[in-house]
């Protein structure tokens, strides 16, 4: 059963419409499915709405959970807890960071502010993200995210290093933008190990910590 609290769709540069996505992810496995657009401050509750309305018919009709949240991106470092505030304010039930990835130019303090902020549960593809940093989000609860997605993944076997010193929590999510990216449970523990995650950690990577993120993410379900 696959866990995945990243995926893009047509709401932003993804391929699919929620719909879409969601049947492929329970195609192949998918028990959680979290969709997470790139957003800054503008719009966030007209997706939020748009994706609920997709999400009640997903969930009367196919066996996955769907999880309505964004992926705040390229946002001030300065601004990030005033956007993360307004997508919760909007109904988002998982707030998601687009970190500092070594491949794009996001801006240097992102990963603190946003683990600072009190108010983003995954930091997406944390690059070089720092050590007191690291220690940061495990006293504070944020997840650390090893990417699936290419470019992004180049610097999952810091962040699995680090995150393991200092008990950090880690979930691995596909950053998905095309169906072809969706993950399948084997790749899913595949890119685990490859980023040197421990064998005996993967039970709670993979499934543990989800299902903890699952319960605090749902307990923001509103109307
Ligand atoms: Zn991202
Ligand atoms: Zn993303």
């Amino acid at each position: 059963m696959v866990f995945d609290f990243h995926t893009h769709t047509f709401w932003s540069d993804g391929e699919l419409s929620p719909m879409e996505q969601a049947r492929r992810a329970a195609q192949r496995g998918y028990r959680v499915l979290a969709l997470t657009d790139h957003m800054g401050v503008g719009g966030v509750p007209e997706l939020i709405r748009a994706l609920k309305a997709d999400r009640e018919i997903i969930e009367r009709y196919w066996p996955i959970t769907v999880v309505v949240g964004v992926e705040l991106t390229h946002v001030p470092a300065e601004a990030i807890p005033q956007a993360a505030q307004c997508a919760r304010d909007a109904g988002a039930e998982i707030v998601v960071l687009h970190g500092e990835t070594p491949v794009e130019p996001v801006p240097e303090g992102s990963n603190h502010a946003a683990i600072l902020s009190g108010l983003v549960d995954v930091i997406g593809h944390p690059g070089h993200i720092t050590e007191a940093d690291v220690r940061e989000a495990a006293a504070r609860g944020v997840y650390l995210e090893i990417s699936a997605r290419r470019g992004h993944s180049l610097t999952n076997g810091h962040v699995a290093r680090l995150a393991q010193r200092h008990g950090a929590k880690l979930i691995v999510n596909s950053d998905a933008h095309a169906p072809s990216d969706l993950l399948t449970a084997e790749f899913q523990r595949s890119v685990a190990l490859g980023a040197g995650i421990d064998a005996d950690l993967l039970p709670n990577v993979l499934q543990h910590w989800p299902e903890e993120l699952l319960q605090r993410v749902r307990a923001r379900r509103g109307g």
